[in-house]
């Protein structure tokens, strides 16, 4: 089974296309013809230029406004098509897409579209050529694929198919399973298409908002089981129209297109074990357990300025390396590593973002199988020269300059503490009640929202929240949040739109990095904050307006939010329970700390608290003297 993706999802030159395209490892593409005609050169080095990329010109489309018309559009619409097989003979390839007719002459009538298509058919066939025919879900006449199928199927001629697209059967919410019924040889191509749930027109939302299998929330893999369930073995393939991507990084969207192909056909296999697809498999998506450490690159001044904030927060001082100069400070069962080593990818990270986070350790169910599932959809292995007693830890370079490490219980590599570092002598501090991490938070350009979310949904076992737009007093920040079933890893995206905002300023000053923020869990916020406060920990200062609104907001007694103030706290409700939060200063590059606690079954991360908080921080970096760069 080839995969395949649509050039119009991408920007660039057509050769810069091209190349990621391969680079990606894709099998071949779809030619639009606007592409071609932008190119400045002919069908033959056109197609020359795609098997030099070691590609396969798998579709050409479009042609439009075929089917159905009275003379004398009929004879022109034959005539501009043997113009369109001379392309694609040039070209090199064999399938040309018909999408359903929306010309205004257009007359409809199954058997005289079926006729034009049986003539076409056998005009294709004398140049060893096929015609397919595509649904559009806004065609004048056929919108619907059964009804395309109807056409097809009286059109009774082996060069004349239907061509499926995910996009146009489920946006009018046709059930995929009419797929079902349709004999598998007579489908010629299959696109997949996913989108955003958002009520608008069908051809804008097509044109401008389609996005990658599983980045969306159409059901594309019930759709794709439908279709392999008829037997069907030609290409599947990417058409994604989303203004975004046709302004975004090349090299990005083709990764993140086979990311999502893979991960749509495995799991149409793991759903559907009885059907064989010729495509590689693997294990189904991870269950991710916990945190098991998150590494900072921190070197001189500002390591030593972040162990100062690791001490007010009650972190101890636990374990060095034996090797290298890492260490790892303890709370709990929270495990931040500081790396100062030079020659690294703690190096390079320090070089790039200044104090930052660096790589995330998960612990898995199976650190091995993990390592294979991310490789499988298109993740590159990262290693580090190992010395002697040195366990071999696998990872995987994420998005961006991030790296994610794989442990697990079975395979002995959560001993790695044990076997690589030893203790200091350093005395335990009182802890201040930290325990766990709740969840982590990115921050991304909003373009490479939809990566991250791939990224993270595509490998684990994820379910994402919808999105929340959270006020910046500069700008929007779009927030969504990833969480496993069993909140082992709990994550929020936060997209930025214009660099004024506090997650752009993080973003510009940061290059590379990619954690913004870590928010500790404790089950008595209380009393965290008065320990903090004795270690010393410089919390960021709420004004009174936020604690007179909250008051108003949740009915709360006075002497309550006197407390709240008193250490800074902020607070959040939800049907579930309640939500209190409390933030470090933040450093100058824009990462914080946050810490938390849950009560009862509160779901969220107190997005109505973000517009104040992201307020206070700006006007703490306008006056404060930071702590570290
Ligand atoms: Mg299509
Ligand atoms: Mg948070």
């Amino acid at each position: 089974m080839k995969t395949s993706i649509a050039t119009v999802s991408l920007s660039g030159s057509l050769e810069h296309r091209l190349k990621a395209i391969s680079a990606a490892g894709f099998d071949g593409v779809e030619i639009f013809e606007q592409d071609f005609i932008a190119h400045d050169g002919g069908a033959a080095e056109v197609g020359a230029m795609v098997r030099d990329h070691g590609l396969e010109i798998l579709l050409f489309q479009p042609f439009r406004d075929f089917e159905g018309l009275p003379e004398p559009y009929r004879s022109r619409a034959f005539s501009r098509a043997e113009r369109k097989f001379n392309l694609m003979e040039e070209l090199g390839t064999k399938d040309v897409l018909v999408c359903s007719s929306v010309h205004p002459a257009a007359l409809g009538g199954i058997d005289r579209m079926a006729d034009d298509f049986a003539e076409l058919g056998e005009r294709a066939a004398k140049r060893g050529l096929r015609v397919g025919f595509e649904a559009l879900a806004w065609g004048k006449h056929v919108n619907d694929h059964r009804d395309a199928w109807e056409v097809v199927r009286r059109a009774d001629h082996p060069n004349v198919g239907l061509i499926l697209d995910s996009f146009h059967t489920l946006a009018r919410k046709i059930d995929p399973n009419s797929i079902r019924a349709i004999p598998g040889d007579k489908i010629f191509f299959v696109q997949l298409a996913d989108a955003p749930a958002i009520d608008m027109d069908l051809l804008y939302w097509s044109r401008h908002f389609r996005n990658m299998p599983g980045e969306g929330d159409l059901p594309i893999t019930s759709f794709a089981q439908a279709v392999m369930a008829t037997g069907y073995a030609g290409p599947i393939s990417l058409e994604i129209f989303n203004d975004q991507f046709r302004s975004g990084p090349t090299e990005t969207i083709t990764a993140d297109g086979f990311r999502s192909l893979r991960a749509v056909m495995d799991d149409v296999q793991h759903r559907e074990p009885a059907w064989k697809a010729d495509l590689p498999s693997t294990a189904p998506r991870s269950q991710v357990k916990g945190i098991e450490f998150i590494e900072f690159a921190g070197q001189e001044e500002q390591a030593q300025a972040f162990a100062a904030l690791l001490a007010s927060l009650g972190f101890h001082r636990k374990l060095v390396h034996r090797n290298k100069a890492l260490e790892v400070w303890q709370q709990g069962d929270v495990r931040l590593l500081v790396n100062s080593e030079l020659n690294s990818h703690a190096g390079d990270a320090y070089a790039q973002a200044g104090l930052s986070v660096c790589d995330i350790g998960l612990l898995v169910d199976d650190a091995a199988q993990t390592f294979q599932r991310a490789q499988h959809l298109g993740s590159k292995p990262f290693s580090q020269s190992n010395l002697p007693g040195e366990l071999e830890i696998p990872a995987i370079r994420g998005l961006g300059a991030s790296v994610l490490h794989f442990l697990d219980q079975p395979s002995g590599l959560a001993d790695v503490w044990d076997l690589e570092f030893r203790t200091t002598d350093e005395p335990m501090p009182r802890a201040a009640g930290l325990q766990a991490v709740d969840h982590l938070a990115h921050t991304t350009n909003y373009s490479q929202m939809l990566s991250w979310t791939l990224f993270y949904a595509s490998l684990f076992k994820m379910e994402k929240s919808s999105l929340v737009d959270v006020i910046d007093p500069d700008g929007l920040v779009r927030s969504q949040a990833l969480e496993t079933p069993e909140a082992g890893l709990r994550v929020t995206l936060n997209g930025a739109e214009t660099n004024s905002t506090l997650a752009g300023r993080f973003l510009t000053q940061s290059v590379g990095s990619f954690v913004q923020h870590i928010a500790l869990a404790t089950q008595d916020i209380f009393s965290t904050a008065k320990a903090l406060k004795e270690f010393g920990f410089a919390a960021l200062p709420m004004p009174t307006n936020y604690y007179q609104d909250l008051a108003a907001r949740f009915d709360l007694r006075p002497d309550f939010t006197d407390r709240l103030h008193a250490y800074n706290i902020l607070y959040d409700e939800d049907a579930g329970g309640q939500f209190f939060q409390l933030y470090s200063a933040p450093l100058a590059n824009g990462f914080f700390f946050e810490i938390v606690q849950r009560q009862g079954g509160y779901r969220g991360y107190g997005a109505a608290n973000a517009p104040f908080r992201i307020a206070a921080q700006k006007r703490y970096l306008r006056t404060a003297k930071t702590p570290v760069r």
